[in-house]
């Protein structure tokens, strides 16, 4: 490690920092085990970072960052069609404004709780990092699951959801997105809301909006774009491309989708997709247009694609999806979905690259035996930026009251994806850890924030 650079006490001293702040997180977040994998997954592989830089240190730079600057939790009454009451929870954690105003999706869906949501914020803060925009870490989100329920119902819960939130968020603030079970509908219903509490029209304050009114072009596809530019410039390590190759992709929602758009336009042949309910297997590569209607449409499930595609079979167990052999996987669905059993199954089917386009849906398990195996990993922190990355191009527009077409956000997106490859990629190689694409994706994000913290002084 850093030969030559820093001592063999230095390492040790950053080590037993990173021990400590490890230990008092995890003691003072108990019941919180998402928040605790991301913890335990990030902080150690700063120590090369730690062991340059010991003013870090001695500023307590990394107490400050694990603990949110605020976390919010309130309560969302709403009434159903047939007239009961129901009451959610929704949250935001506001976890680090060192680069910009709070930026972060808000999801919806029965899991939703503070553990969950403070390992999406925490991620989110490196994310945006990344992406060199300026922008801070934050995310939000309510136990409420959309799935079944009426339009009305979604909006009439999305309004109360806003009622509270609007006094917290703002274009200098905090700006909220979509994210799992948030999309183009739900943005629509809560920036109608705020938009009328406030009384102003603040374009700047939610991204993800609809074209019609403020929203941008590639805002929709740019997650699953970027993760596949992102994993382009990777497999180029080994000579390979997307070209000829078979992809597996968990999930068929917004990432999943647009992934699998773009690994298509780039001559692969995607031939499994899933939801929670089981995935389908297509050998002759699946037909997006019909996904699309299926679920971006028909709000339908994915065994459906199966009754209606003659060359597709519906397996009903999504945990399943890995065991079809494929040189490259992208898990888009959710966090933990991609376990040491999936891991040894895509091995044994020959992977050799895995793209997170979803947030930690690797175990820490499955990422080391992927290291052991010589697959080549891309940590969703660095690979899945590209959703945020236009959220930031969409601010931008915003507040130049300007549109840019979908060649020149797209143009942006490529280059932005293609340099957050190069700058994680050099940084694992100045920092001891070559080829290493997590370690330098955590190191090149923790290091912009430490040093915007260290300049605006202990706050
Ligand atoms: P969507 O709601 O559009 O789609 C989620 C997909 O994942 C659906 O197919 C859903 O199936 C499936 N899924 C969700 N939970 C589970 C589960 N517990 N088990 C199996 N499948 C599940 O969400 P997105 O595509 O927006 O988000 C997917 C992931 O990408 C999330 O981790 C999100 O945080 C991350 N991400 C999203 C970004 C964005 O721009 N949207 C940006 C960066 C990261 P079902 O319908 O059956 O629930």
């Amino acid at each position: 490690m850093i030969d030559g650079l820093v001592t063999r006490d230095e390492v040790r001293t950053a080590e037993q920092y990173v021990e400590r702040v490890l230990e008092e997180a995890i003691a003072r977040s108990p019941g919180e085990p998402e928040f605790h994998q991301a913890l335990k997954e990030l902080l150690p592989t700063l120590v090369p970072a730690l062991a340059m830089h010991s003013e870090y240190m001695r500023l307590g730079v990394l107490e400050r960052l694990v603990e949110p600057e605020r976390m919010i939790s309130f309560r969302v009454p709403w009434i159903d069609d047939a007239g009961r009451v129901h009451v959610n929870r929704g949250y935001r954690v506001q976890y680090n404004s060192a680069l910009g105003p709070y930026k972060g999706g808000i999801r919806f869906h029965r899991t939703v709780n503070s553990s969950i949501i403070k390992f999406l914020g925490f991620e989110q803060i490196f994310k945006n990092a990344l992406t060199g925009l300026p922008i801070g870490g934050g995310k939000g989100g309510s136990d409420f699951d959309p799935k079944g329920k009426s339009d009305m119902e979604v909006m009439r819960f999305a309004q109360s959801f806003m009622t509270e939130f609007y006094r917290h968020m703002g274009p200098d603030v905090d700006v909220p997105a979509g994210d799992i079970g948030v999309g183009a509908r739900e943005v629509g219903y809560l920036f109608g809301q705020y938009k009328r509490i406030r009384g102003s029209f603040e374009a700047g304050a939610f991204t993800g909006k609809g074209i019609a009114y403020g929203g941008s072009y590639v805002r929709k596809e740019a997650t699953g774009y970027g993760l596949v530019y992102f994993v382009e410039e990777m497999l180029k390590m080994r000579d390979r491309s997307f070209a000829g190759s078979r992809i597996v992709i968990s999930g068929s929602g917004n990432v999943a989708i647009y992934a699998a758009e773009k690994a298509a336009q780039l001559g692969a042949t995607v031939v499994a997709m899933s939801d929670s309910d089981g995935y389908v297997y297509d050998p002759e590569g699946i037909d997006l247009s019909l996904i699309k209607q299926i679920k971006e449409v028909e709000r339908g499930r994915i065994r459906d694609y199966a009754e209606r595609r003659p060359s597709a079979r519906f397996v009903p167990d999504s945990s399943e999806i890995w065991t079809v052999p494929c040189d490259v996987a992208l898990p888009c669905a959710t966090q933990n979905e991609l376990d040491l059993r999936g891991a040894e199954a895509l091995i044994a089917g020959g992977v050799i690259a895995v793209g997170e386009g979803a947030n930690m849906p690797t175990t820490l398990e499955a990422v080391r035996r992927f290291e052991e195996a010589d697959v080549l990993f891309a940590p969703g922190k660095a690979a899945n930026a590209g959703g945020v990355a236009v959220s930031a191009l969409e601010m931008a527009q915003n507040s130049m009251r300007m549109s840019w077409t979908f060649y020149e956000v797209e143009e942006n997106l490529r280059h932005i994806m293609h340099s957050i490859f190069r700058t994680v990629l050099t940084t694992a190689g100045q920092y001891g850890k070559p080829g290493d694409l997590l370690a330098g994706a955590n190191i090149a994000g923790f290091l912009k924030v430490a040093e915007a913290m260290v300049a605006q002084g202990v706050i």
